[in-house]
């Protein structure tokens, strides 16, 4: 894997080379994407769809060219299914919105699971607040799987949604998401899934999956902050409303009323990202150049090596450890039966170069339920190496020794 294109990976951090382990927050950037950046402000910067001027067709190109790449990029049967927003936050709470309106009535019931991001809890929660719904979540058995009898028996007519994350972003663990759509199909119900930590590491096909909704965000994959994507399946995004109300997602606006513009751009209100869609483009690019084969057997070896070696270290608990897991490692060492807080650990890995997150990774339900107040989160991306690995675990040990 290219280094080189990463400037960032060369920066010092408190007097010590960097190590980045914090690629489930965000990614770094390669210099194709922050060119692409540049380029597009130093060259073709110009409001899109509205232009007859040179500029502004050259935009509005790119921004459609984007598009097109991400349909391809996640096997969507067509560009129209892909709407353009700030990330999977965005894209979760549009969704909610313009489902909700239709299809969530009173008495009605959404599920997720007991591992889900804040962002794929609380946009439900508001509409089920507004629409006096309920939301449920599929429980864990003791291993930290989700416990799928209990989701069959969770499921009835009132379930009008399932939202699921595709792997969590806590464990990393990659969940059951093919027979959570296949089960839920059986009685007609759409699935929504949270690709905010799939994507960036394996290939997601949104026919092969057959899922209805999908939502990421473009800079956990090595683009730009700011883009993110929500898909639906046409079928669906031509049944529900615009979440917002603006420029560009209409037809015509009268005094007597409006009416709203075609796929997708009826989900685009306002000037759209499209210096974000065109660098989101170039992350993409560079990731299918890398491939997902080795992106994942790559993450993979990493995500084992690492795993045996904190393995040996005394007092430590891996979450879900030996589990299929997309990159992400979550653990607490115990000095004796007293927990180290994962936020000193994560102090004293700052101070030795190491970047890692600490504490409840926006997943508050699961964190509780784990009766603990964090972990330690290190996560890979694809110009992780074993040295990176090597240089933690020794910062990691060190940081012990200060702390017991
Ligand atoms: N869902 C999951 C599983 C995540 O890990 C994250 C971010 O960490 C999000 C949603 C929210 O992503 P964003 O902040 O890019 O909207």
């Amino acid at each position: 894997m290219n280094r080189e294109d990463f400037e960032i990976l060369k920066e010092q951090v408190h007097g010590q080379q960097l190590v980045y382990l914090d690629n489930a927050a965000t990614s770094q950037k390669p210099q194709q994407v922050t060119n692409a950046i540049m380029e597009a402000y130093a060259h073709w910067n110009s409001n899109i769809h509205r232009g007859v001027h040179h500029l502004s067709q050259v935009a509005t190109m790119k921004h459609e060219d984007a598009r097109r790449k991400v349909a391809d990029f996640i096997g969507a049967q067509s560009a129209d299914e892909i709407i353009f927003t700030k990330g999977t936050t965005d894209s979760l709470n549009a969704l909610a919105f313009s489902y909700g309106e239709v299809y969530i009535q009173e008495g009605d019931e959404i599920i997720v699971s007991a591992v889900e991001h804040h962002s794929n809890i609380v946009p439900w929660q508001m509409l089920c607040e507004r629409k006096k719904a309920v939301l449920r979540h599929i429980p864990l058995r003791d291993d930290l799987t989700l416990d799928i009898e209990a989701f069959k028996g969770m499921l009835n007519i009132r379930t009008k949604l399932v939202s699921i994350a595709h792997v969590s972003n806590v464990l990393g663990t990659i969940l059951p998401i093919e027979e959570i759509i296949r089960l839920a199909h059986e009685k007609n119900i759409p699935v929504c899934l949270d690709g905010a930590q799939s994507v960036p590491h394996m290939k997601v096909d949104v026919q092969a999956l057959d899922c209805d909704f999908l939502a990421f965000s473009g800079h956990k994959m090595y683009g730009p902050t700011g883009i993110g994507v929500l898909y639906g399946k046409r079928e669906w995004l031509e049944k529900i409303p615009p979440h917002e109300g603006g420029g560009e997602m209409i037809n015509h606006v009268r005094w007597s009323g409006t009416t709203y513009n075609e796929l997708p751009y009826k989900f685009e209100a306002g000037t759209p990202n499209f210096v974000g869609s065109y660098a989101l483009q170039k992350a993409i690019e560079y990731v299918q150049k890398v491939g997902f084969e080795a992106i994942e057997t790559h993450e993979k070896e990493l995500t084992e090596y690492c795993e045996q070696k904190l393995n040996k270290i005394e007092g430590i608990k891996i979450y879900a450890i030996n589990q299929p897991k997309a990159g992400v490692i979550s653990f607490n060492i115990y000095n004796g039966s007293s927990l180290i807080h994962p936020f000193d650990i994560g102090t004293l890995l700052d101070q030795q170069g190491v970047a890692v997150r600490t504490g409840h990774h926006c997943a508050e339900p699961l964190i509780d339920e784990l009766g603990i107040p964090g972990t330690v989160r290190v996560s890979f991306g694809l110009y992780n190496e074993k040295e990176d690995v090597d240089t933690f675990i020794s910062a990691l040990k060190k940081s012990v020794m200060i702390l017991s």
